[in-house]
């Protein structure tokens, strides 16, 4: 099966969902879009588990998909979720997975009984250029585009060091990609867990294992021994007066100034945190590659840790665990994993080497293999943190010489580092709501706008 569309929208997660139900919105007729990845849209990685212990890590008025009804989610939860523990001081923080469903159900709502042309597969490669693309899928089949929206999101992690199998035993267990969090029904109660990563993937391990009843111990190795902090209630009432010009040395120096001298889990540093961040993807657009690959590299775990705070539920786990003197931090990274003699063994760049039963990979985001062709094949060009490809404001992809594709275009978490702070749900939204408008006016005749 070979296909042509109008529109190809690339992942089938919550970016590829909001992508579809704006272009909806926009009048552009459903049959000239098609969506490309294995699953219905709305879930993909983020939203697509099925372990109750995941839940979102910001409260229900903070993912917008609407910028007109700000308050949809919350409605919707409010009259559809059955989830007694969601309710915190903090507000309620629902399953990523009912979140998953609600995206889902938007979609249907936004197509109201017309088909969706979903193919099931995986973009292998892209070729073409401006109008004329052409996707390859792994099965060798292939979908040509006009116009193409990458959607791919969070590539799923990898193991960042070699893995050595030299016994295989189904009391050991390693997972590479703990997102779905199907693991966690495999883990014995007593068996010695080792996460590898301390964030909140880490976080979502730990909830699950203490929601299961787990007894045995857990060991977190890290290089830093630090989880973030639990979501605190927390509201915007000053507009900081940031300094101008401001390079990244003043924006660290502000920033330091403006906070609190309060702990991060306590509201006031939540809302002088919070009162920054709107002004700071502009901030970050203004400044070029070189200045920020040092703001990352000098701050860029500090800044992970505090923007993505973790559900009060979720640290309330830990802490259980914590009191119960049942989990331990190992300081280092990974050099080499091997399972052998019954058990699993990671050792340190240091050479002290953790035994555990089961390991879990909690590294976070891999490469996305996709975005390297683009960038091999002189399509794309790296962005300045070279973790992604580089797009202009408009969303636009841009080629090697940073000349804006027309047709070409990447929303969701892959566009941190040309835009900034766009990983949460809001402001992937806004993004497909702008690029909603952008396709319509520039490339939809209007026999194809209903
Ligand atoms: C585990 C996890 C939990 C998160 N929790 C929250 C949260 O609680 N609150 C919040 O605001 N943000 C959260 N985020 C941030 C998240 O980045 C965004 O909120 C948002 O969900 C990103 O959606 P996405 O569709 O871009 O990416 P993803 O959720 O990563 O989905 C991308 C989808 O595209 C598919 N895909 C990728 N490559 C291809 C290809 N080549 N061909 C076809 N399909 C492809 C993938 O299989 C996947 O299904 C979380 C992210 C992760 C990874």
């Amino acid at each position: 099966m070979n296909k042509e569309t109008d529109i190809l929208i690339i992942g089938d997660g919550f970016s590829a969902a909001v992508a579809l139900i704006h272009l909806l919105r926009q009048g552009i007729d459903a049959q000239s879009i098609t969506i490309l990845g294995k699953h219905s849209p709305g879930r993909g990685n983020a939203y697509g588990c099925t372990s109750p212990a995941f839940r979102l890590n910001v409260r229900e008025d903070l993912p917008i998909i609407f910028s007109e009804d700000p308050l949809h989610f919350a409605r919707w939860a409010n009259e559809h979720i059955k989830d007694p523990q969601a309710k915190t001081s903090a507000g309620y923080f629902y399953r990523r997975s009912d979140f998953g469903t609600y995206m889902n159900q938007l979609v249907n709502h936004q197509l109201d009984g017309r088909d969706l042309n979903h193919i099931q597969g995986e973009a292998q490669r892209i070729t073409g250029s401006d109008g004329r693309w052409r996707v390859e899928l792994k099965t060798g089949e292939y979908i040509d585009a006009k116009v193409m929206i990458l959607a791919t999101g969070n590539a799923t992690p990898t193991w960042p060091c070699p893995v050595h199998i030299e016994q295989t035993s189904s009391q050991l267990t390693l997972t590479e990609n703990p997102w779905p969090g199907d693991y966690l029904h495999r883990i014995p109660v007593n068996d010695h867990v080792l996460l590898l990563g301390g964030g909140l993937t880490a976080l979502d391990a730990i909830n699950g294992l203490v929601e299961q009843g787990h007894q045995g111990k857990v060991s977190v190795i890290s290089p830093r021994v630090l989880f973030p902090p639990s979501q605190a209630p927390w509201t915007r009432t000053k507009q900081p007066q940031w300094p101008n010009p401001i390079t990244p040395a003043r924006l660290v120096r502000f920033m330091r100034h403006y906070l609190p001298n309060t702990p991060t889990d306590q509201s006031e540093w939540q809302c002088a945190w919070e009162e920054l961040r709107p002004d700071l993807n502009r901030i970050w657009q203004g400044f070029n590659a070189y200045q920020r690959r040092i703001l990352m590299k000098r701050f860029g775990w500090l800044w992970n840790l505090y923007r993505f705070r973790a559900s009060p539920q979720t640290i309330a786990a830990y802490h259980q665990m914590r009191d119960q003197q049942q989990i331990e931090f190992r300081c280092g990274r990974a050099k080499n994993i091997t399972v052998r003699d019954g058990a699993i063994h990671v050792t340190l760049h240091d050479g002290e080497v953790v035994h555990g039963h089961h390991l879990i990979n909690c590294t976070g985001v891999a490469r996305d293999r996709l975005l390297d062709q683009l960038i091999s094949d002189a399509i794309a060009s790296p962005d300045a943190l070279k973790s992604s490809i580089a797009i202009d404001s408009q969303l636009s992809v841009l080629d090697p010489r940073g000349r804006a594709h027309q047709s070409l275009w990447m929303i969701g978490p892959a566009t941190m580092g040309s835009l900034g702070d766009v990983i949460a749900a809001s402001a992937i939204a806004k993004q497909a709501e702008q690029l909603a408008k952008a396709i319509r006016l520039n490339w939809m005749p209007s026999s194809n706008v209903q």
